[in-house]
């Protein structure tokens, strides 16, 4: 992902507008490029700090972007986990289906 990429990606991802593999290019990325993630800091201060100056909330939005990114990578995480069982699985009907034809062949 480029950086131009990225940064259009921003809003989205603030917004928990992503799928999982735009999340996952988007966050490393992020973690590679030191403009792209200063560049994410300040759009989600403004973003959400404006948001909460309207609700008259207290707020530690640095934290909070700290818990965004969390939560990003915890999606991805399971999301994976789910991949993973999955071609497990496809993995033992694959096995099962030989075996059963070669039991038939036998
Ligand atoms: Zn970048």
């Amino acid at each position: 992902m480029t950086c131009r990429e990225c940064e259009k990606k921003i809003p989205d991802f603030i917004g928990r507008r992503m799928d999982y593999l735009g999340m996952k290019r988007f966050l490393e990325h992020v973690d590679a490029c030191g403009s792209c993630r200063e560049e994410l800091v300040i759009q989600f201060l403004i973003q959400e700090g404006m948001a909460r100056l309207e609700d008259g909330d207290v707020f530690d939005l640095q934290r909070e972007l700290q818990e965004h990114l969390e939560e990003a990578r915890r999606r991805i995480r399971v999301h994976e986990g789910i991949l993973r069982v999955g071609t497990m699985f496809e993995v033992l009907t694959m096995a099962g289906i030989l075996g059963i034809v070669v039991w038939i062949l036998l």
